[in-house]
């Protein structure tokens, strides 16, 4: 057993002083208030550990790359689609690590990947089908960060097209090919320690409508996370009324698709009745601000949702930032921006997002608070830096002034993932420069 003392923490009781936590077997036996004493000091603000809920990994190798030309989504894509080309398993496995320590030195212990690079270039699988999803298994445990795998059911270039250049990479065939190879990923009855195997839908462009329903039944047979990008673009939404009647949220309900284990990713542009759907499924709506900023994509409508009941998450998505503390108060802010008015979101609604929700709809219940019995994830802030000195060291610190750069101290499962950030620069580079210059 191992004894830590909080200086401050943010707790479900809100945030307090001195803070006595007992970690057994990677969860928390005991916690309360009380004296240091022997006890390992964690000075500062310590909060659970982050969740970010929608990662590509591969994507970090785009950060200021694809900014550097005006551009629109579609051309971020072909960008996208060139670094996809490039991506070896030996490749893929060392951006992802990189990738991942990266979110581990800025307080994240949990990630959803959703993960649709599964085939060779021409579209040949692997001599191991899983070999691309196993990559990331073994990176992310070497970073030291919970993973689920989010695999990833990715058949058509858009609605009624077969895939096209890298895009054979992506495809299965049909859902039911996918669901045999991820049958045999990881052996998902009992994976890895810290590693859960999901599903996602990579969008309704990509899946046509007549094999969701064999996406939606594995999940519902393994009650596995069920991801799905919704209504990011107002094009994927003409596209789906103009073949389907009805909008990308429509077809999921039709498919079986919302609940509680599912994730609408981005829920960009949506309509009264989507929201409506949505919220009443208890539909997990995963929000991706700095990406969606960096697209363009708009900005959803993320109170309404919340308040219709669905749970609002994070995620970094792109890469372009990989920072829970800016998702988080972006998500305030779009709001206000969007509405001109302030004060939408509590700083505490956000930790939660940030936090348990998130790592709820990863599959992970019983993560991302500071209670007796929850997984023992502990990431503790720097309340003295530049950025945080003097604004009260609570949960308005974590939500509207820390960036990950505060953050000091990572705890996953009890065990000590604290990263050395010059290392995971130096790491991200080479492996970044390996992809573009091919040495
Ligand atoms: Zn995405």
């Amino acid at each position: 057993m191992t004894t830590y003392w909080l200086e401050r923490a943010w707790t479900p009781a809100g945030t307090v002083d001195g803070l006595r936590v007992d970690v057994e077997g990677g969860v928390f036996t005991k916690v309360e208030p009380g004296e240091p004493g022997e006890a390992r000091r964690l000075a500062g603000l310590t909060i659970p550990g982050l969740a970010d809920c929608h990662s590509h990994a591969f994507h970090r190798a785009l950060r200021g790359r694809t900014q550097r030309e005006r551009g629109t989504f579609w051309t971020w894509r072909e960008q996208m689609y060139d670094v996809a080309a490039r991506l070896t398993p030996d490749l893929y496995h060392e951006l992802a690590r990189a990738s991942y320590r990266e979110m581990v030195s800025v307080g994240i212990t949990s990630v959803g990947e959703f993960h649709y690079l599964h085939h060779q270039p021409d579209g040949t699988p692997y001599s191991d089908a899983n070999e691309m999803g196993q990559a990331l298994v073994e990176a992310a445990r070497e970073a030291g960060l919970r993973l689920a795998l989010l695999d990833t059911c990715y058949l058509a270039a858009g609605i009624g097209r077969a895939p096209e250049g890298v895009q054979v990479r992506f495809s299965d065939g049909t859902a039911e090919a996918w669901a045999e190879r991820v049958r045999d990923l990881g052996g998902h009855d009992r994976p890895p320690g810290g590693v859960r195997i999901g599903a996602a839908i990579h969008s309704v462009r990509a899946v046509p409508r007549d094999e969701l329903k064999a996406v939606v039944a594995w999940a519902d047979d393994h009650q596995a996370p069920l991801h799905v990008h919704l209504s990011e673009q107002v094009a994927e939404n003409e596209a789906c009324v103009a073949a389907y009647g009805t909008t990308p949220t429509g077809v999921l309900d039709e498919a079986g698709a919302l609940g509680p284990r599912t994730s609408a990713v981005h829920a960009t542009h949506l309509t009264d009745r989507d929201v409506a759907l949505l919220g009443a499924s208890r539909t997990n709506a995963c929000f991706c601000p700095t990406t969606e900023r960096d697209l363009g994509d708009g900005i959803g409508p993320s109170r309404r949702l919340h308040d219709a009941g669905a749970p609002v998450t994070l995620g970094s998505d792109s890469h372009a930032v990989v920072d829970l503390f800016e998702e988080m108060r972006a998500v305030e802010l779009d709001e206000r921006l969007a509405s001109r008015s302030r004060g939408h979101w509590p700083a505490d609604e956000l930790l939660r997002a940030a936090t348990h929700l998130g790592h709820r709809s990863l599959g992970f219940d019983g993560v991302g608070r500071i209670a007796v019995g929850a997984a023992a994830d502990l990431v503790t802030l720097d309340t003295a830096s530049v950025r945080t000195a003097g604004t009260g060291a609570d949960e308005c610190t974590a939500v509207f002034a820390a960036s990950g750069a505060d953050v000091v101290s990572v705890l996953r499962d009890g065990l000590e993932v604290t990263q050395d950030r010059a290392e995971v620069g130096a790491e991200l580079d080479r492996v970044v420069r390996r992809i573009w210059e091919g040495r």
